[in-house]
């Protein structure tokens, strides 16, 4: 991987790019997923942490509504759009995601008129740490900023999820810009996707003598299509035929009842996000006492859900969440939006090589591409850098 270019390397190169510099440049995390998987559009809770992988945005905006936007990353070229005429029919590639964001800014009624962005991020693609949020997320902190809109964090999570919906396509919930947006170091973010009432909470695995590792499978997913969209129909399901706004509001001590009520295959759906809820909650009470050496057990439960019940898991994540565990890790389970992306493996420090060795020989005998593995850190949440 390339090193990420810093601020000042940022702004040069905008510079050769556009002809003039930068108003300023910005940066916005990606997010890895603790606990708490297909809970949110469930109304319920996760518990996501912005991580020290950013995407960073060199930004200027122009006088006139030309858009230009460049990325650092494949040979793509500048693309030239018009803020007067964004259409999410021509979007392409990667644009989708600021263009978008443009979009639901004008949708609210904010016309930032046009802009020059040069982007660089090192938050791999596609590995389900939301390279496409922390993206977003960049640019509008960047455009909050620069167009004096005033928006709060509030206002930024629902737009950058109109943007996710409705302009790029993909019906995701409000974590992932939340962890961005939202996030700090040393910290995890416990959030109720009901109404986005939030609250830090300590996870300073460092300190505890653990790193959180990824393991990047290398299976690519595709929020867009199939199983997310399939399972979030078969919660709306169970939803309804258990009479609630969302399964949100469905408790452990229900499941019985439901189980009476529902066919088998909706109730191991609805099972997986009301224990999963439970297990959000009692993850934050861990971490807020015992600290983050305790938490194992319920990160093998929620793999053991997703897998079973939710079905959402693939041989690749079941393989790295398995090694990793027997190979010293206190605990993991594959996060994101599932089939296919990474799992997490919480590790203690003196077991890292351990680990990530055994999951690299478990895929080479397995047949299965080399997996990425690499270390992440609970950092800050978006922010302007220079
Ligand atoms: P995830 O958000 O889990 O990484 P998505 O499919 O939602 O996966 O978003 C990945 C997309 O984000 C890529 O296909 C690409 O369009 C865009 N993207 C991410 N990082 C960059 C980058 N540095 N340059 C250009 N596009 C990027
Ligand atoms: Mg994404």
């Amino acid at each position: 991987m390339t090193l990420p270019l810093d601020s000042g390397a940022l702004a040069a190169r905008f510079e050769s790019v556009f002809g003039a510099s930068p108003a300023g440049v910005w940066q916005a995390p990606g997010r890895v997923n603790l606990i708490g998987e297909h809970t949110d559009y469930n109304e319920g809770f996760v518990l996501p942490f912005a991580i020290d992988r950013t995407a960073r945005v060199a930004v200027r905006l122009r006088p006139d509504s030309t858009i230009r936007l460049l990325s650092t990353f494949g040979n793509q070229g500048l693309t030239t759009a018009d803020a007067d005429a964004l259409s999410r029919d021509t979007a392409r590639g990667w644009t989708k995601y600021p263009l978008g964001v443009l979009w639901a800014l004008q949708e609210r009624g904010l016309q930032a008129g046009g802009l020059d962005l040069l982007l660089d991020s090192d938050v791999p693609r596609g590995a389900g740490l939301s390279s496409s949020h922390a993206i977003e997320c960049a640019v509008i902190t960047a455009v909050n900023e620069l167009a004096g809109a005033g928006l709060d964090a509030r206002d930024m999570v629902l737009a950058t999820q109109r943007a996710e919906n409705d302009f790029v396509g993909a019906p995701t919930g409000i974590m992932d810009q939340s962890a961005s947006l939202r996030g700090a170091a040393g910290h995890a973010l416990f959030l109720d996707c009901r109404d986005q009432g939030s609250r830090l909470v300590p996870f300073d695995a460092e300190s505890a003598g653990l790193v959180t590792l990824v393991i990047d499978t290398r299976v690519s997913h595709s929020h867009a299509s199939g199983g997310y969209a399939e399972r979030h129909a078969s919660c709306e399901l169970g939803a309804g035929a258990l009479g609630v706004r969302a399964l949100r509001d469905v408790g452990l001590a229900d499941l019985e009842e439901a189980s009476g009520l529902l066919d088998p295959v909706t109730f191991r759906r609805v099972r997986h996000v009301v224990t999963e809820n439970d297990r959000v909650l009692q993850t934050v009470q861990l971490l807020e006492g015992s600290g983050p050496g305790a938490i194992g057990p319920l990160l093998d439960a929620s793999h053991a859900s997703m897998r079973d019940d939710f079905e959402i898991s693939c041989p690749e994540l079941d393989l790295a969440v398995e090694v990793s565990r027997s190979a010293g890790a206190v605990g993991a389970r594959m996060t994101g939006g599932g089939f296919g992306g990474s799992a997490i493996a919480l590790t203690p420090v003196a077991a890292e090589q351990q680990v990530r060795a055994a999951v690299g020989q478990a895929f080479r005998r397995a047949g299965y591409p080399a997996p990425d593995i690499f270390a992440v850190r609970p950092a800050a949440g978006a922010m302007r850098l220079a």
